[in-house]
């Protein structure tokens, strides 16, 4: 079975592909039209999206074109971090949804515990009173699932301490070198699965080199070492390519690496 389509399973029951193909930072229009199908013709089953993206209706446009199943598919969308009360989240949800219009959401994620404008704030209240609102529209079917992204492990903590649903992913910034240890432990101990974003390091890690003689070794690219280093740890990567050949290159991980080269990745 390819990772394409292998999956890992969230909320109980619901099936979510191995590897999510990113969109952030791919204008609206044809730029993200152009990706998400070539994302889908090289066999990618899982998109990640977000309100702030600005590209749902090309995300949901591209999806729809395909002719793949919907219920093949795997879609993400993101309340925006800087909404923190309850009826700009039912406001925000609609929205997402109407761009997307692909009915169902499988994965609504609060995008981050604090606006980017003030990383580090505190709004605990916010964060329970939008979950609240996750909660309802999880009980209705309106999201198959349910989760956060950039949360800590106090975040976590003060969210479910005061709160039914336990998230059911958190989406962290995951590469090698950048393996946030802590919150991944408390997640997978706590059944929440870890998806890793920006596996590439936005790029940087391939820039920097860091694992051209690693890559050399196993016999593949550094950006397929990379994406498959998470892996190999269940961290779920989102690898975004606005190149087609990057694109199929990236979701070429059908291979292992072996605990010895696992331990230099870690030692990155
Ligand atoms: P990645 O870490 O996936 O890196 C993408 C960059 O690497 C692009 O510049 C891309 O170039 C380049 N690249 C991709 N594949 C290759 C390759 N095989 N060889 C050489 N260069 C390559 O980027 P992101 O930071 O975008 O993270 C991925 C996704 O994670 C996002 O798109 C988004 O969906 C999610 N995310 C979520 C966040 C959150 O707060 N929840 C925050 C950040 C990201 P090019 O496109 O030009 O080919």
């Amino acid at each position: 079975m390819s990772v394409l389509t292998d999956t890992f399973t969230i909320a109980g029951d619901v099936a979510i592909p191995k590897i999510g193909f990113g969109t952030w930072q791919i204008p609206d229009g044809s730029d993200a039209y152009d990706a998400v199908r070539a994302a889908l013709d090289a066999g990618y089953r899982h998109i990640d999206t977000a309100l702030a993206y600005g590209n749902e209706a090309s995300v949901g446009r591209a999806v729809r074109d395909s002719g793949i199943d919907r219920d093949e598919l795997f879609i993400t969308t993101k309340l925006p971090a800087e909404i923190k009360d309850a009826e700009g989240a039912r406001a925000a949800f609609d929205r997402s949804q109407r761009g997307l219009d692909l009915g169902v959401v499988d994965l609504y994620l609060i995008h981050a515990p604090w606006p980017w404008t003030a990383i580090g704030s505190d709004h605990t209240a916010g964060n329970i009173e939008v979950w609240k609102v996750f909660e309802e529209l999880y009980a209705a079917g309106r999201t198959r699932s349910i989760g956060v992204s950039n949360f800590s492990v106090d975040d976590l903590e003060a969210l479910t301490a005061a709160t039914d649903v336990v998230p059911h992913a958190n989406q962290i910034r995951w590469f090698v070198g950048n393996t946030q240890p802590d919150v991944t432990a408390w997640c997978q101990q706590h059944g929440v699965l870890v998806e890793g974003y920006s596996p590439l390091a936005t790029g940087e890690l391939l820039d920097a080199g860091t694992l051209d003689d690693i890559a050399e070794r196993v016999g593949r690219t550094p950006a397929q070492v990379a994406i498959r280093s998470l892996l190999e740890k269940g961290v779920l990567p989102l690898p975004k390519s606005v190149t087609p050949k990057r694109i199929a290159e990236n979701a070429q991980v059908d291979f292992t690496l072996d605990a010895d080269t696992v331990a230099r990745l870690d030692a990155l």
